[in-house]
């Protein structure tokens, strides 16, 4: 046996004689003394606790075999997922005029028809496949809920489909949150609604100002006052943007969340994310001109870390480290806009290079034009962080390129935060992540 490729070692000052091991491969963790750590990179077998080190990936037999492994993660993925999943833009109008809305420009009142719907039912019913158990779909917007006569149309009749194939029907809504009352809730749940993720940037004059109804009102007290109508019937998850001198604010969020009742148990997860700046051929009602452009910019590692602590502090929970897999490279994965154009990602929609077909002409070969399998390369493929990147999001390299050549590597941003990134989870929830 061989310490595996993906095999991380940390110091572990908390407890003396021990080192930390993690598997971006597995993305599992072992404190080992440091005594079997030498044993290992001696190859001085058998050691302590070599069974368990083996199950969860640590040690191999053969380090080429486990690349070549890894090499076949996605095709595996892939192989294995019985998800059809869809995410669909029903408009692209909003009652929120956010400063950084990605869909700047592209925003009106443009609504997906029933028509569209009708073609989108049967696009879903071509790709669903005998083994699959599941269709989900994400609505998006603008802000899917001022289409909610088509969410409830649209679920009915996929509600009935894979009722009448023996499978489950579940969707979520990405919404501002501003319009989610409980009877709409309690209808929604009927038809398969499962979760919504709804955003909220910070404390009331943060979230207020970055993401002000159309009239220029705050939706701050809006948003609280729906999640603590709701919480009961769905899942919510509540994503946050910040910015450089934003993020610090957060406990004030969590002050108000304490003070209104929104405790742990009612909050499904919560992550921060920062704001990504808009690529060259967004154009915007606001001129938002900041934002970030790569993961390895020195104040997001900060950042990241801070406002992961803040969430574990409170006791909420967040998602857990794990391969972050762009969607564009699932086979069972489409996003279809309003006007009926089929995309890979939603973050494209609008460019029409990025347009792999539509649901009147079916899909096109997207292979090349999305570069699929891009981590393919020499560099990526020695890299440690393989598992966890493969090649980093598409999107991100649109931003800071124009064009999607080259992979997003996050390399610094791991090399600086993954480490005390899994320290947190040690910290705060050994229990869940099975800390041996
Ligand atoms: S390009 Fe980026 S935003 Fe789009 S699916 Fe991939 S990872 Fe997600
Ligand atoms: S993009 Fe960078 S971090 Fe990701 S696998 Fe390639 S070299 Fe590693």
């Amino acid at each position: 046996m061989i310490l595996s490729h993906y095999s991380i070692v940390y110091p572990y000052e908390e407890k003396p004689g021990y080192v930390l091991l993690f598997s971006t491969k597995n993305t599992s963790k072992i404190l080992l003394k440091e005594a079997t750590f030498k044993s290992i990179i001696n190859r001085d077998f058998p050691t302590e606790d070599e069974a368990t080190l083996s199950r969860i990936g640590m040690i191999v037999p053969d380090i080429e075999a486990e690349k070549k492994e890894v090499f076949r993660m996605l095709d595996q993925i892939n192989e294995k997922n019985q998800t059809l999943s869809i995410s669909v833009i029903l408009n692209l109008d909003c009652n929120f005029n956010c400063i950084y809305c990605y869909e700047g420009g592209m925003k009106g009142s443009l609504y997906m028809t029933d028509k569209t719907a009708g073609l989108l039912i049967d696009f879903i019913k071509s790709r669903f496949a005998l083994n699959m158990t599941n269709i989900n779909i994400d609505f998006y917007g603008g802000e899917p809920l001022l289409s909610l006569e088509l969410i409830k149309s649209i679920s009915a009749e996929l509600k009935s489909f894979a009722e009448s194939k023996g499978v489950l029907y579940t969707f979520a809504l990405i919404t501002n949150g501003s319009l989610f009352k409980r009877r709409i809730a309690e209808e929604l749940a009927l038809l398969g609604l499962k979760r919504i993720k709804t955003t909220i940037d910070g404390p009331p004059e943060i979230h207020n100002a970055c993401r002000p109804f159309k009239s220029g009102a705050g939706s701050f007290d809006t948003i609280i006052k729906n999640i603590k109508d709701t919480w009961d019937i769905v899942k919510i998850s509540i994503g946050g943007n910040y910015r450089e001198g934003s993020y610090e604010k957060y406990p004030l969020l969590f002050q108000h969340l304490k003070k209104e009742g929104l405790t742990p148990e009612k909050i499904y997860n919560m992550s921060f994310y920062p704001v990504m700046k808009n690529p060259a051929d967004i154009s915007s009602s606001i001129d938002f001109t900041d934002g970030f452009m790569t993961l390895n910019e020195p104040w997001l590692i900060k950042a990241s870390i801070y406002s992961r602590e803040e969430i574990f502090k409170r006791g909420y929970n967040t998602p857990k480290l794990m391969p972050s897999l762009c969607q564009i490279e699932l086979n069972n994965y489409y996003v279809v806009n309003y006007d009926g154009g089929v995309f890979k990602c939603p973050s494209f929609i609008g460019r029409n290079n990025f347009e792999i077909g539509s649901l009147r002409e079916g899909v096109n070969d997207y292979s090349q034009s999305h570069k699929l399998g891009n981590w393919r390369n020499g560099e990526c493929e020695k890299c440690v962080y393989l598992p966890l990147c493969f090649g980093g999001c598409r999107y991100m390299s649109y931003v800071r390129d124009g064009n999607i050549n080259c992979v997003d590597c996050q390399k610094p941003y791991l090399d600086a935060a993954l480490e005390t990134l899994i320290k947190q989870d040690i910290k705060y929830r050994p229990r869940h992540q099975g800390v041996q």
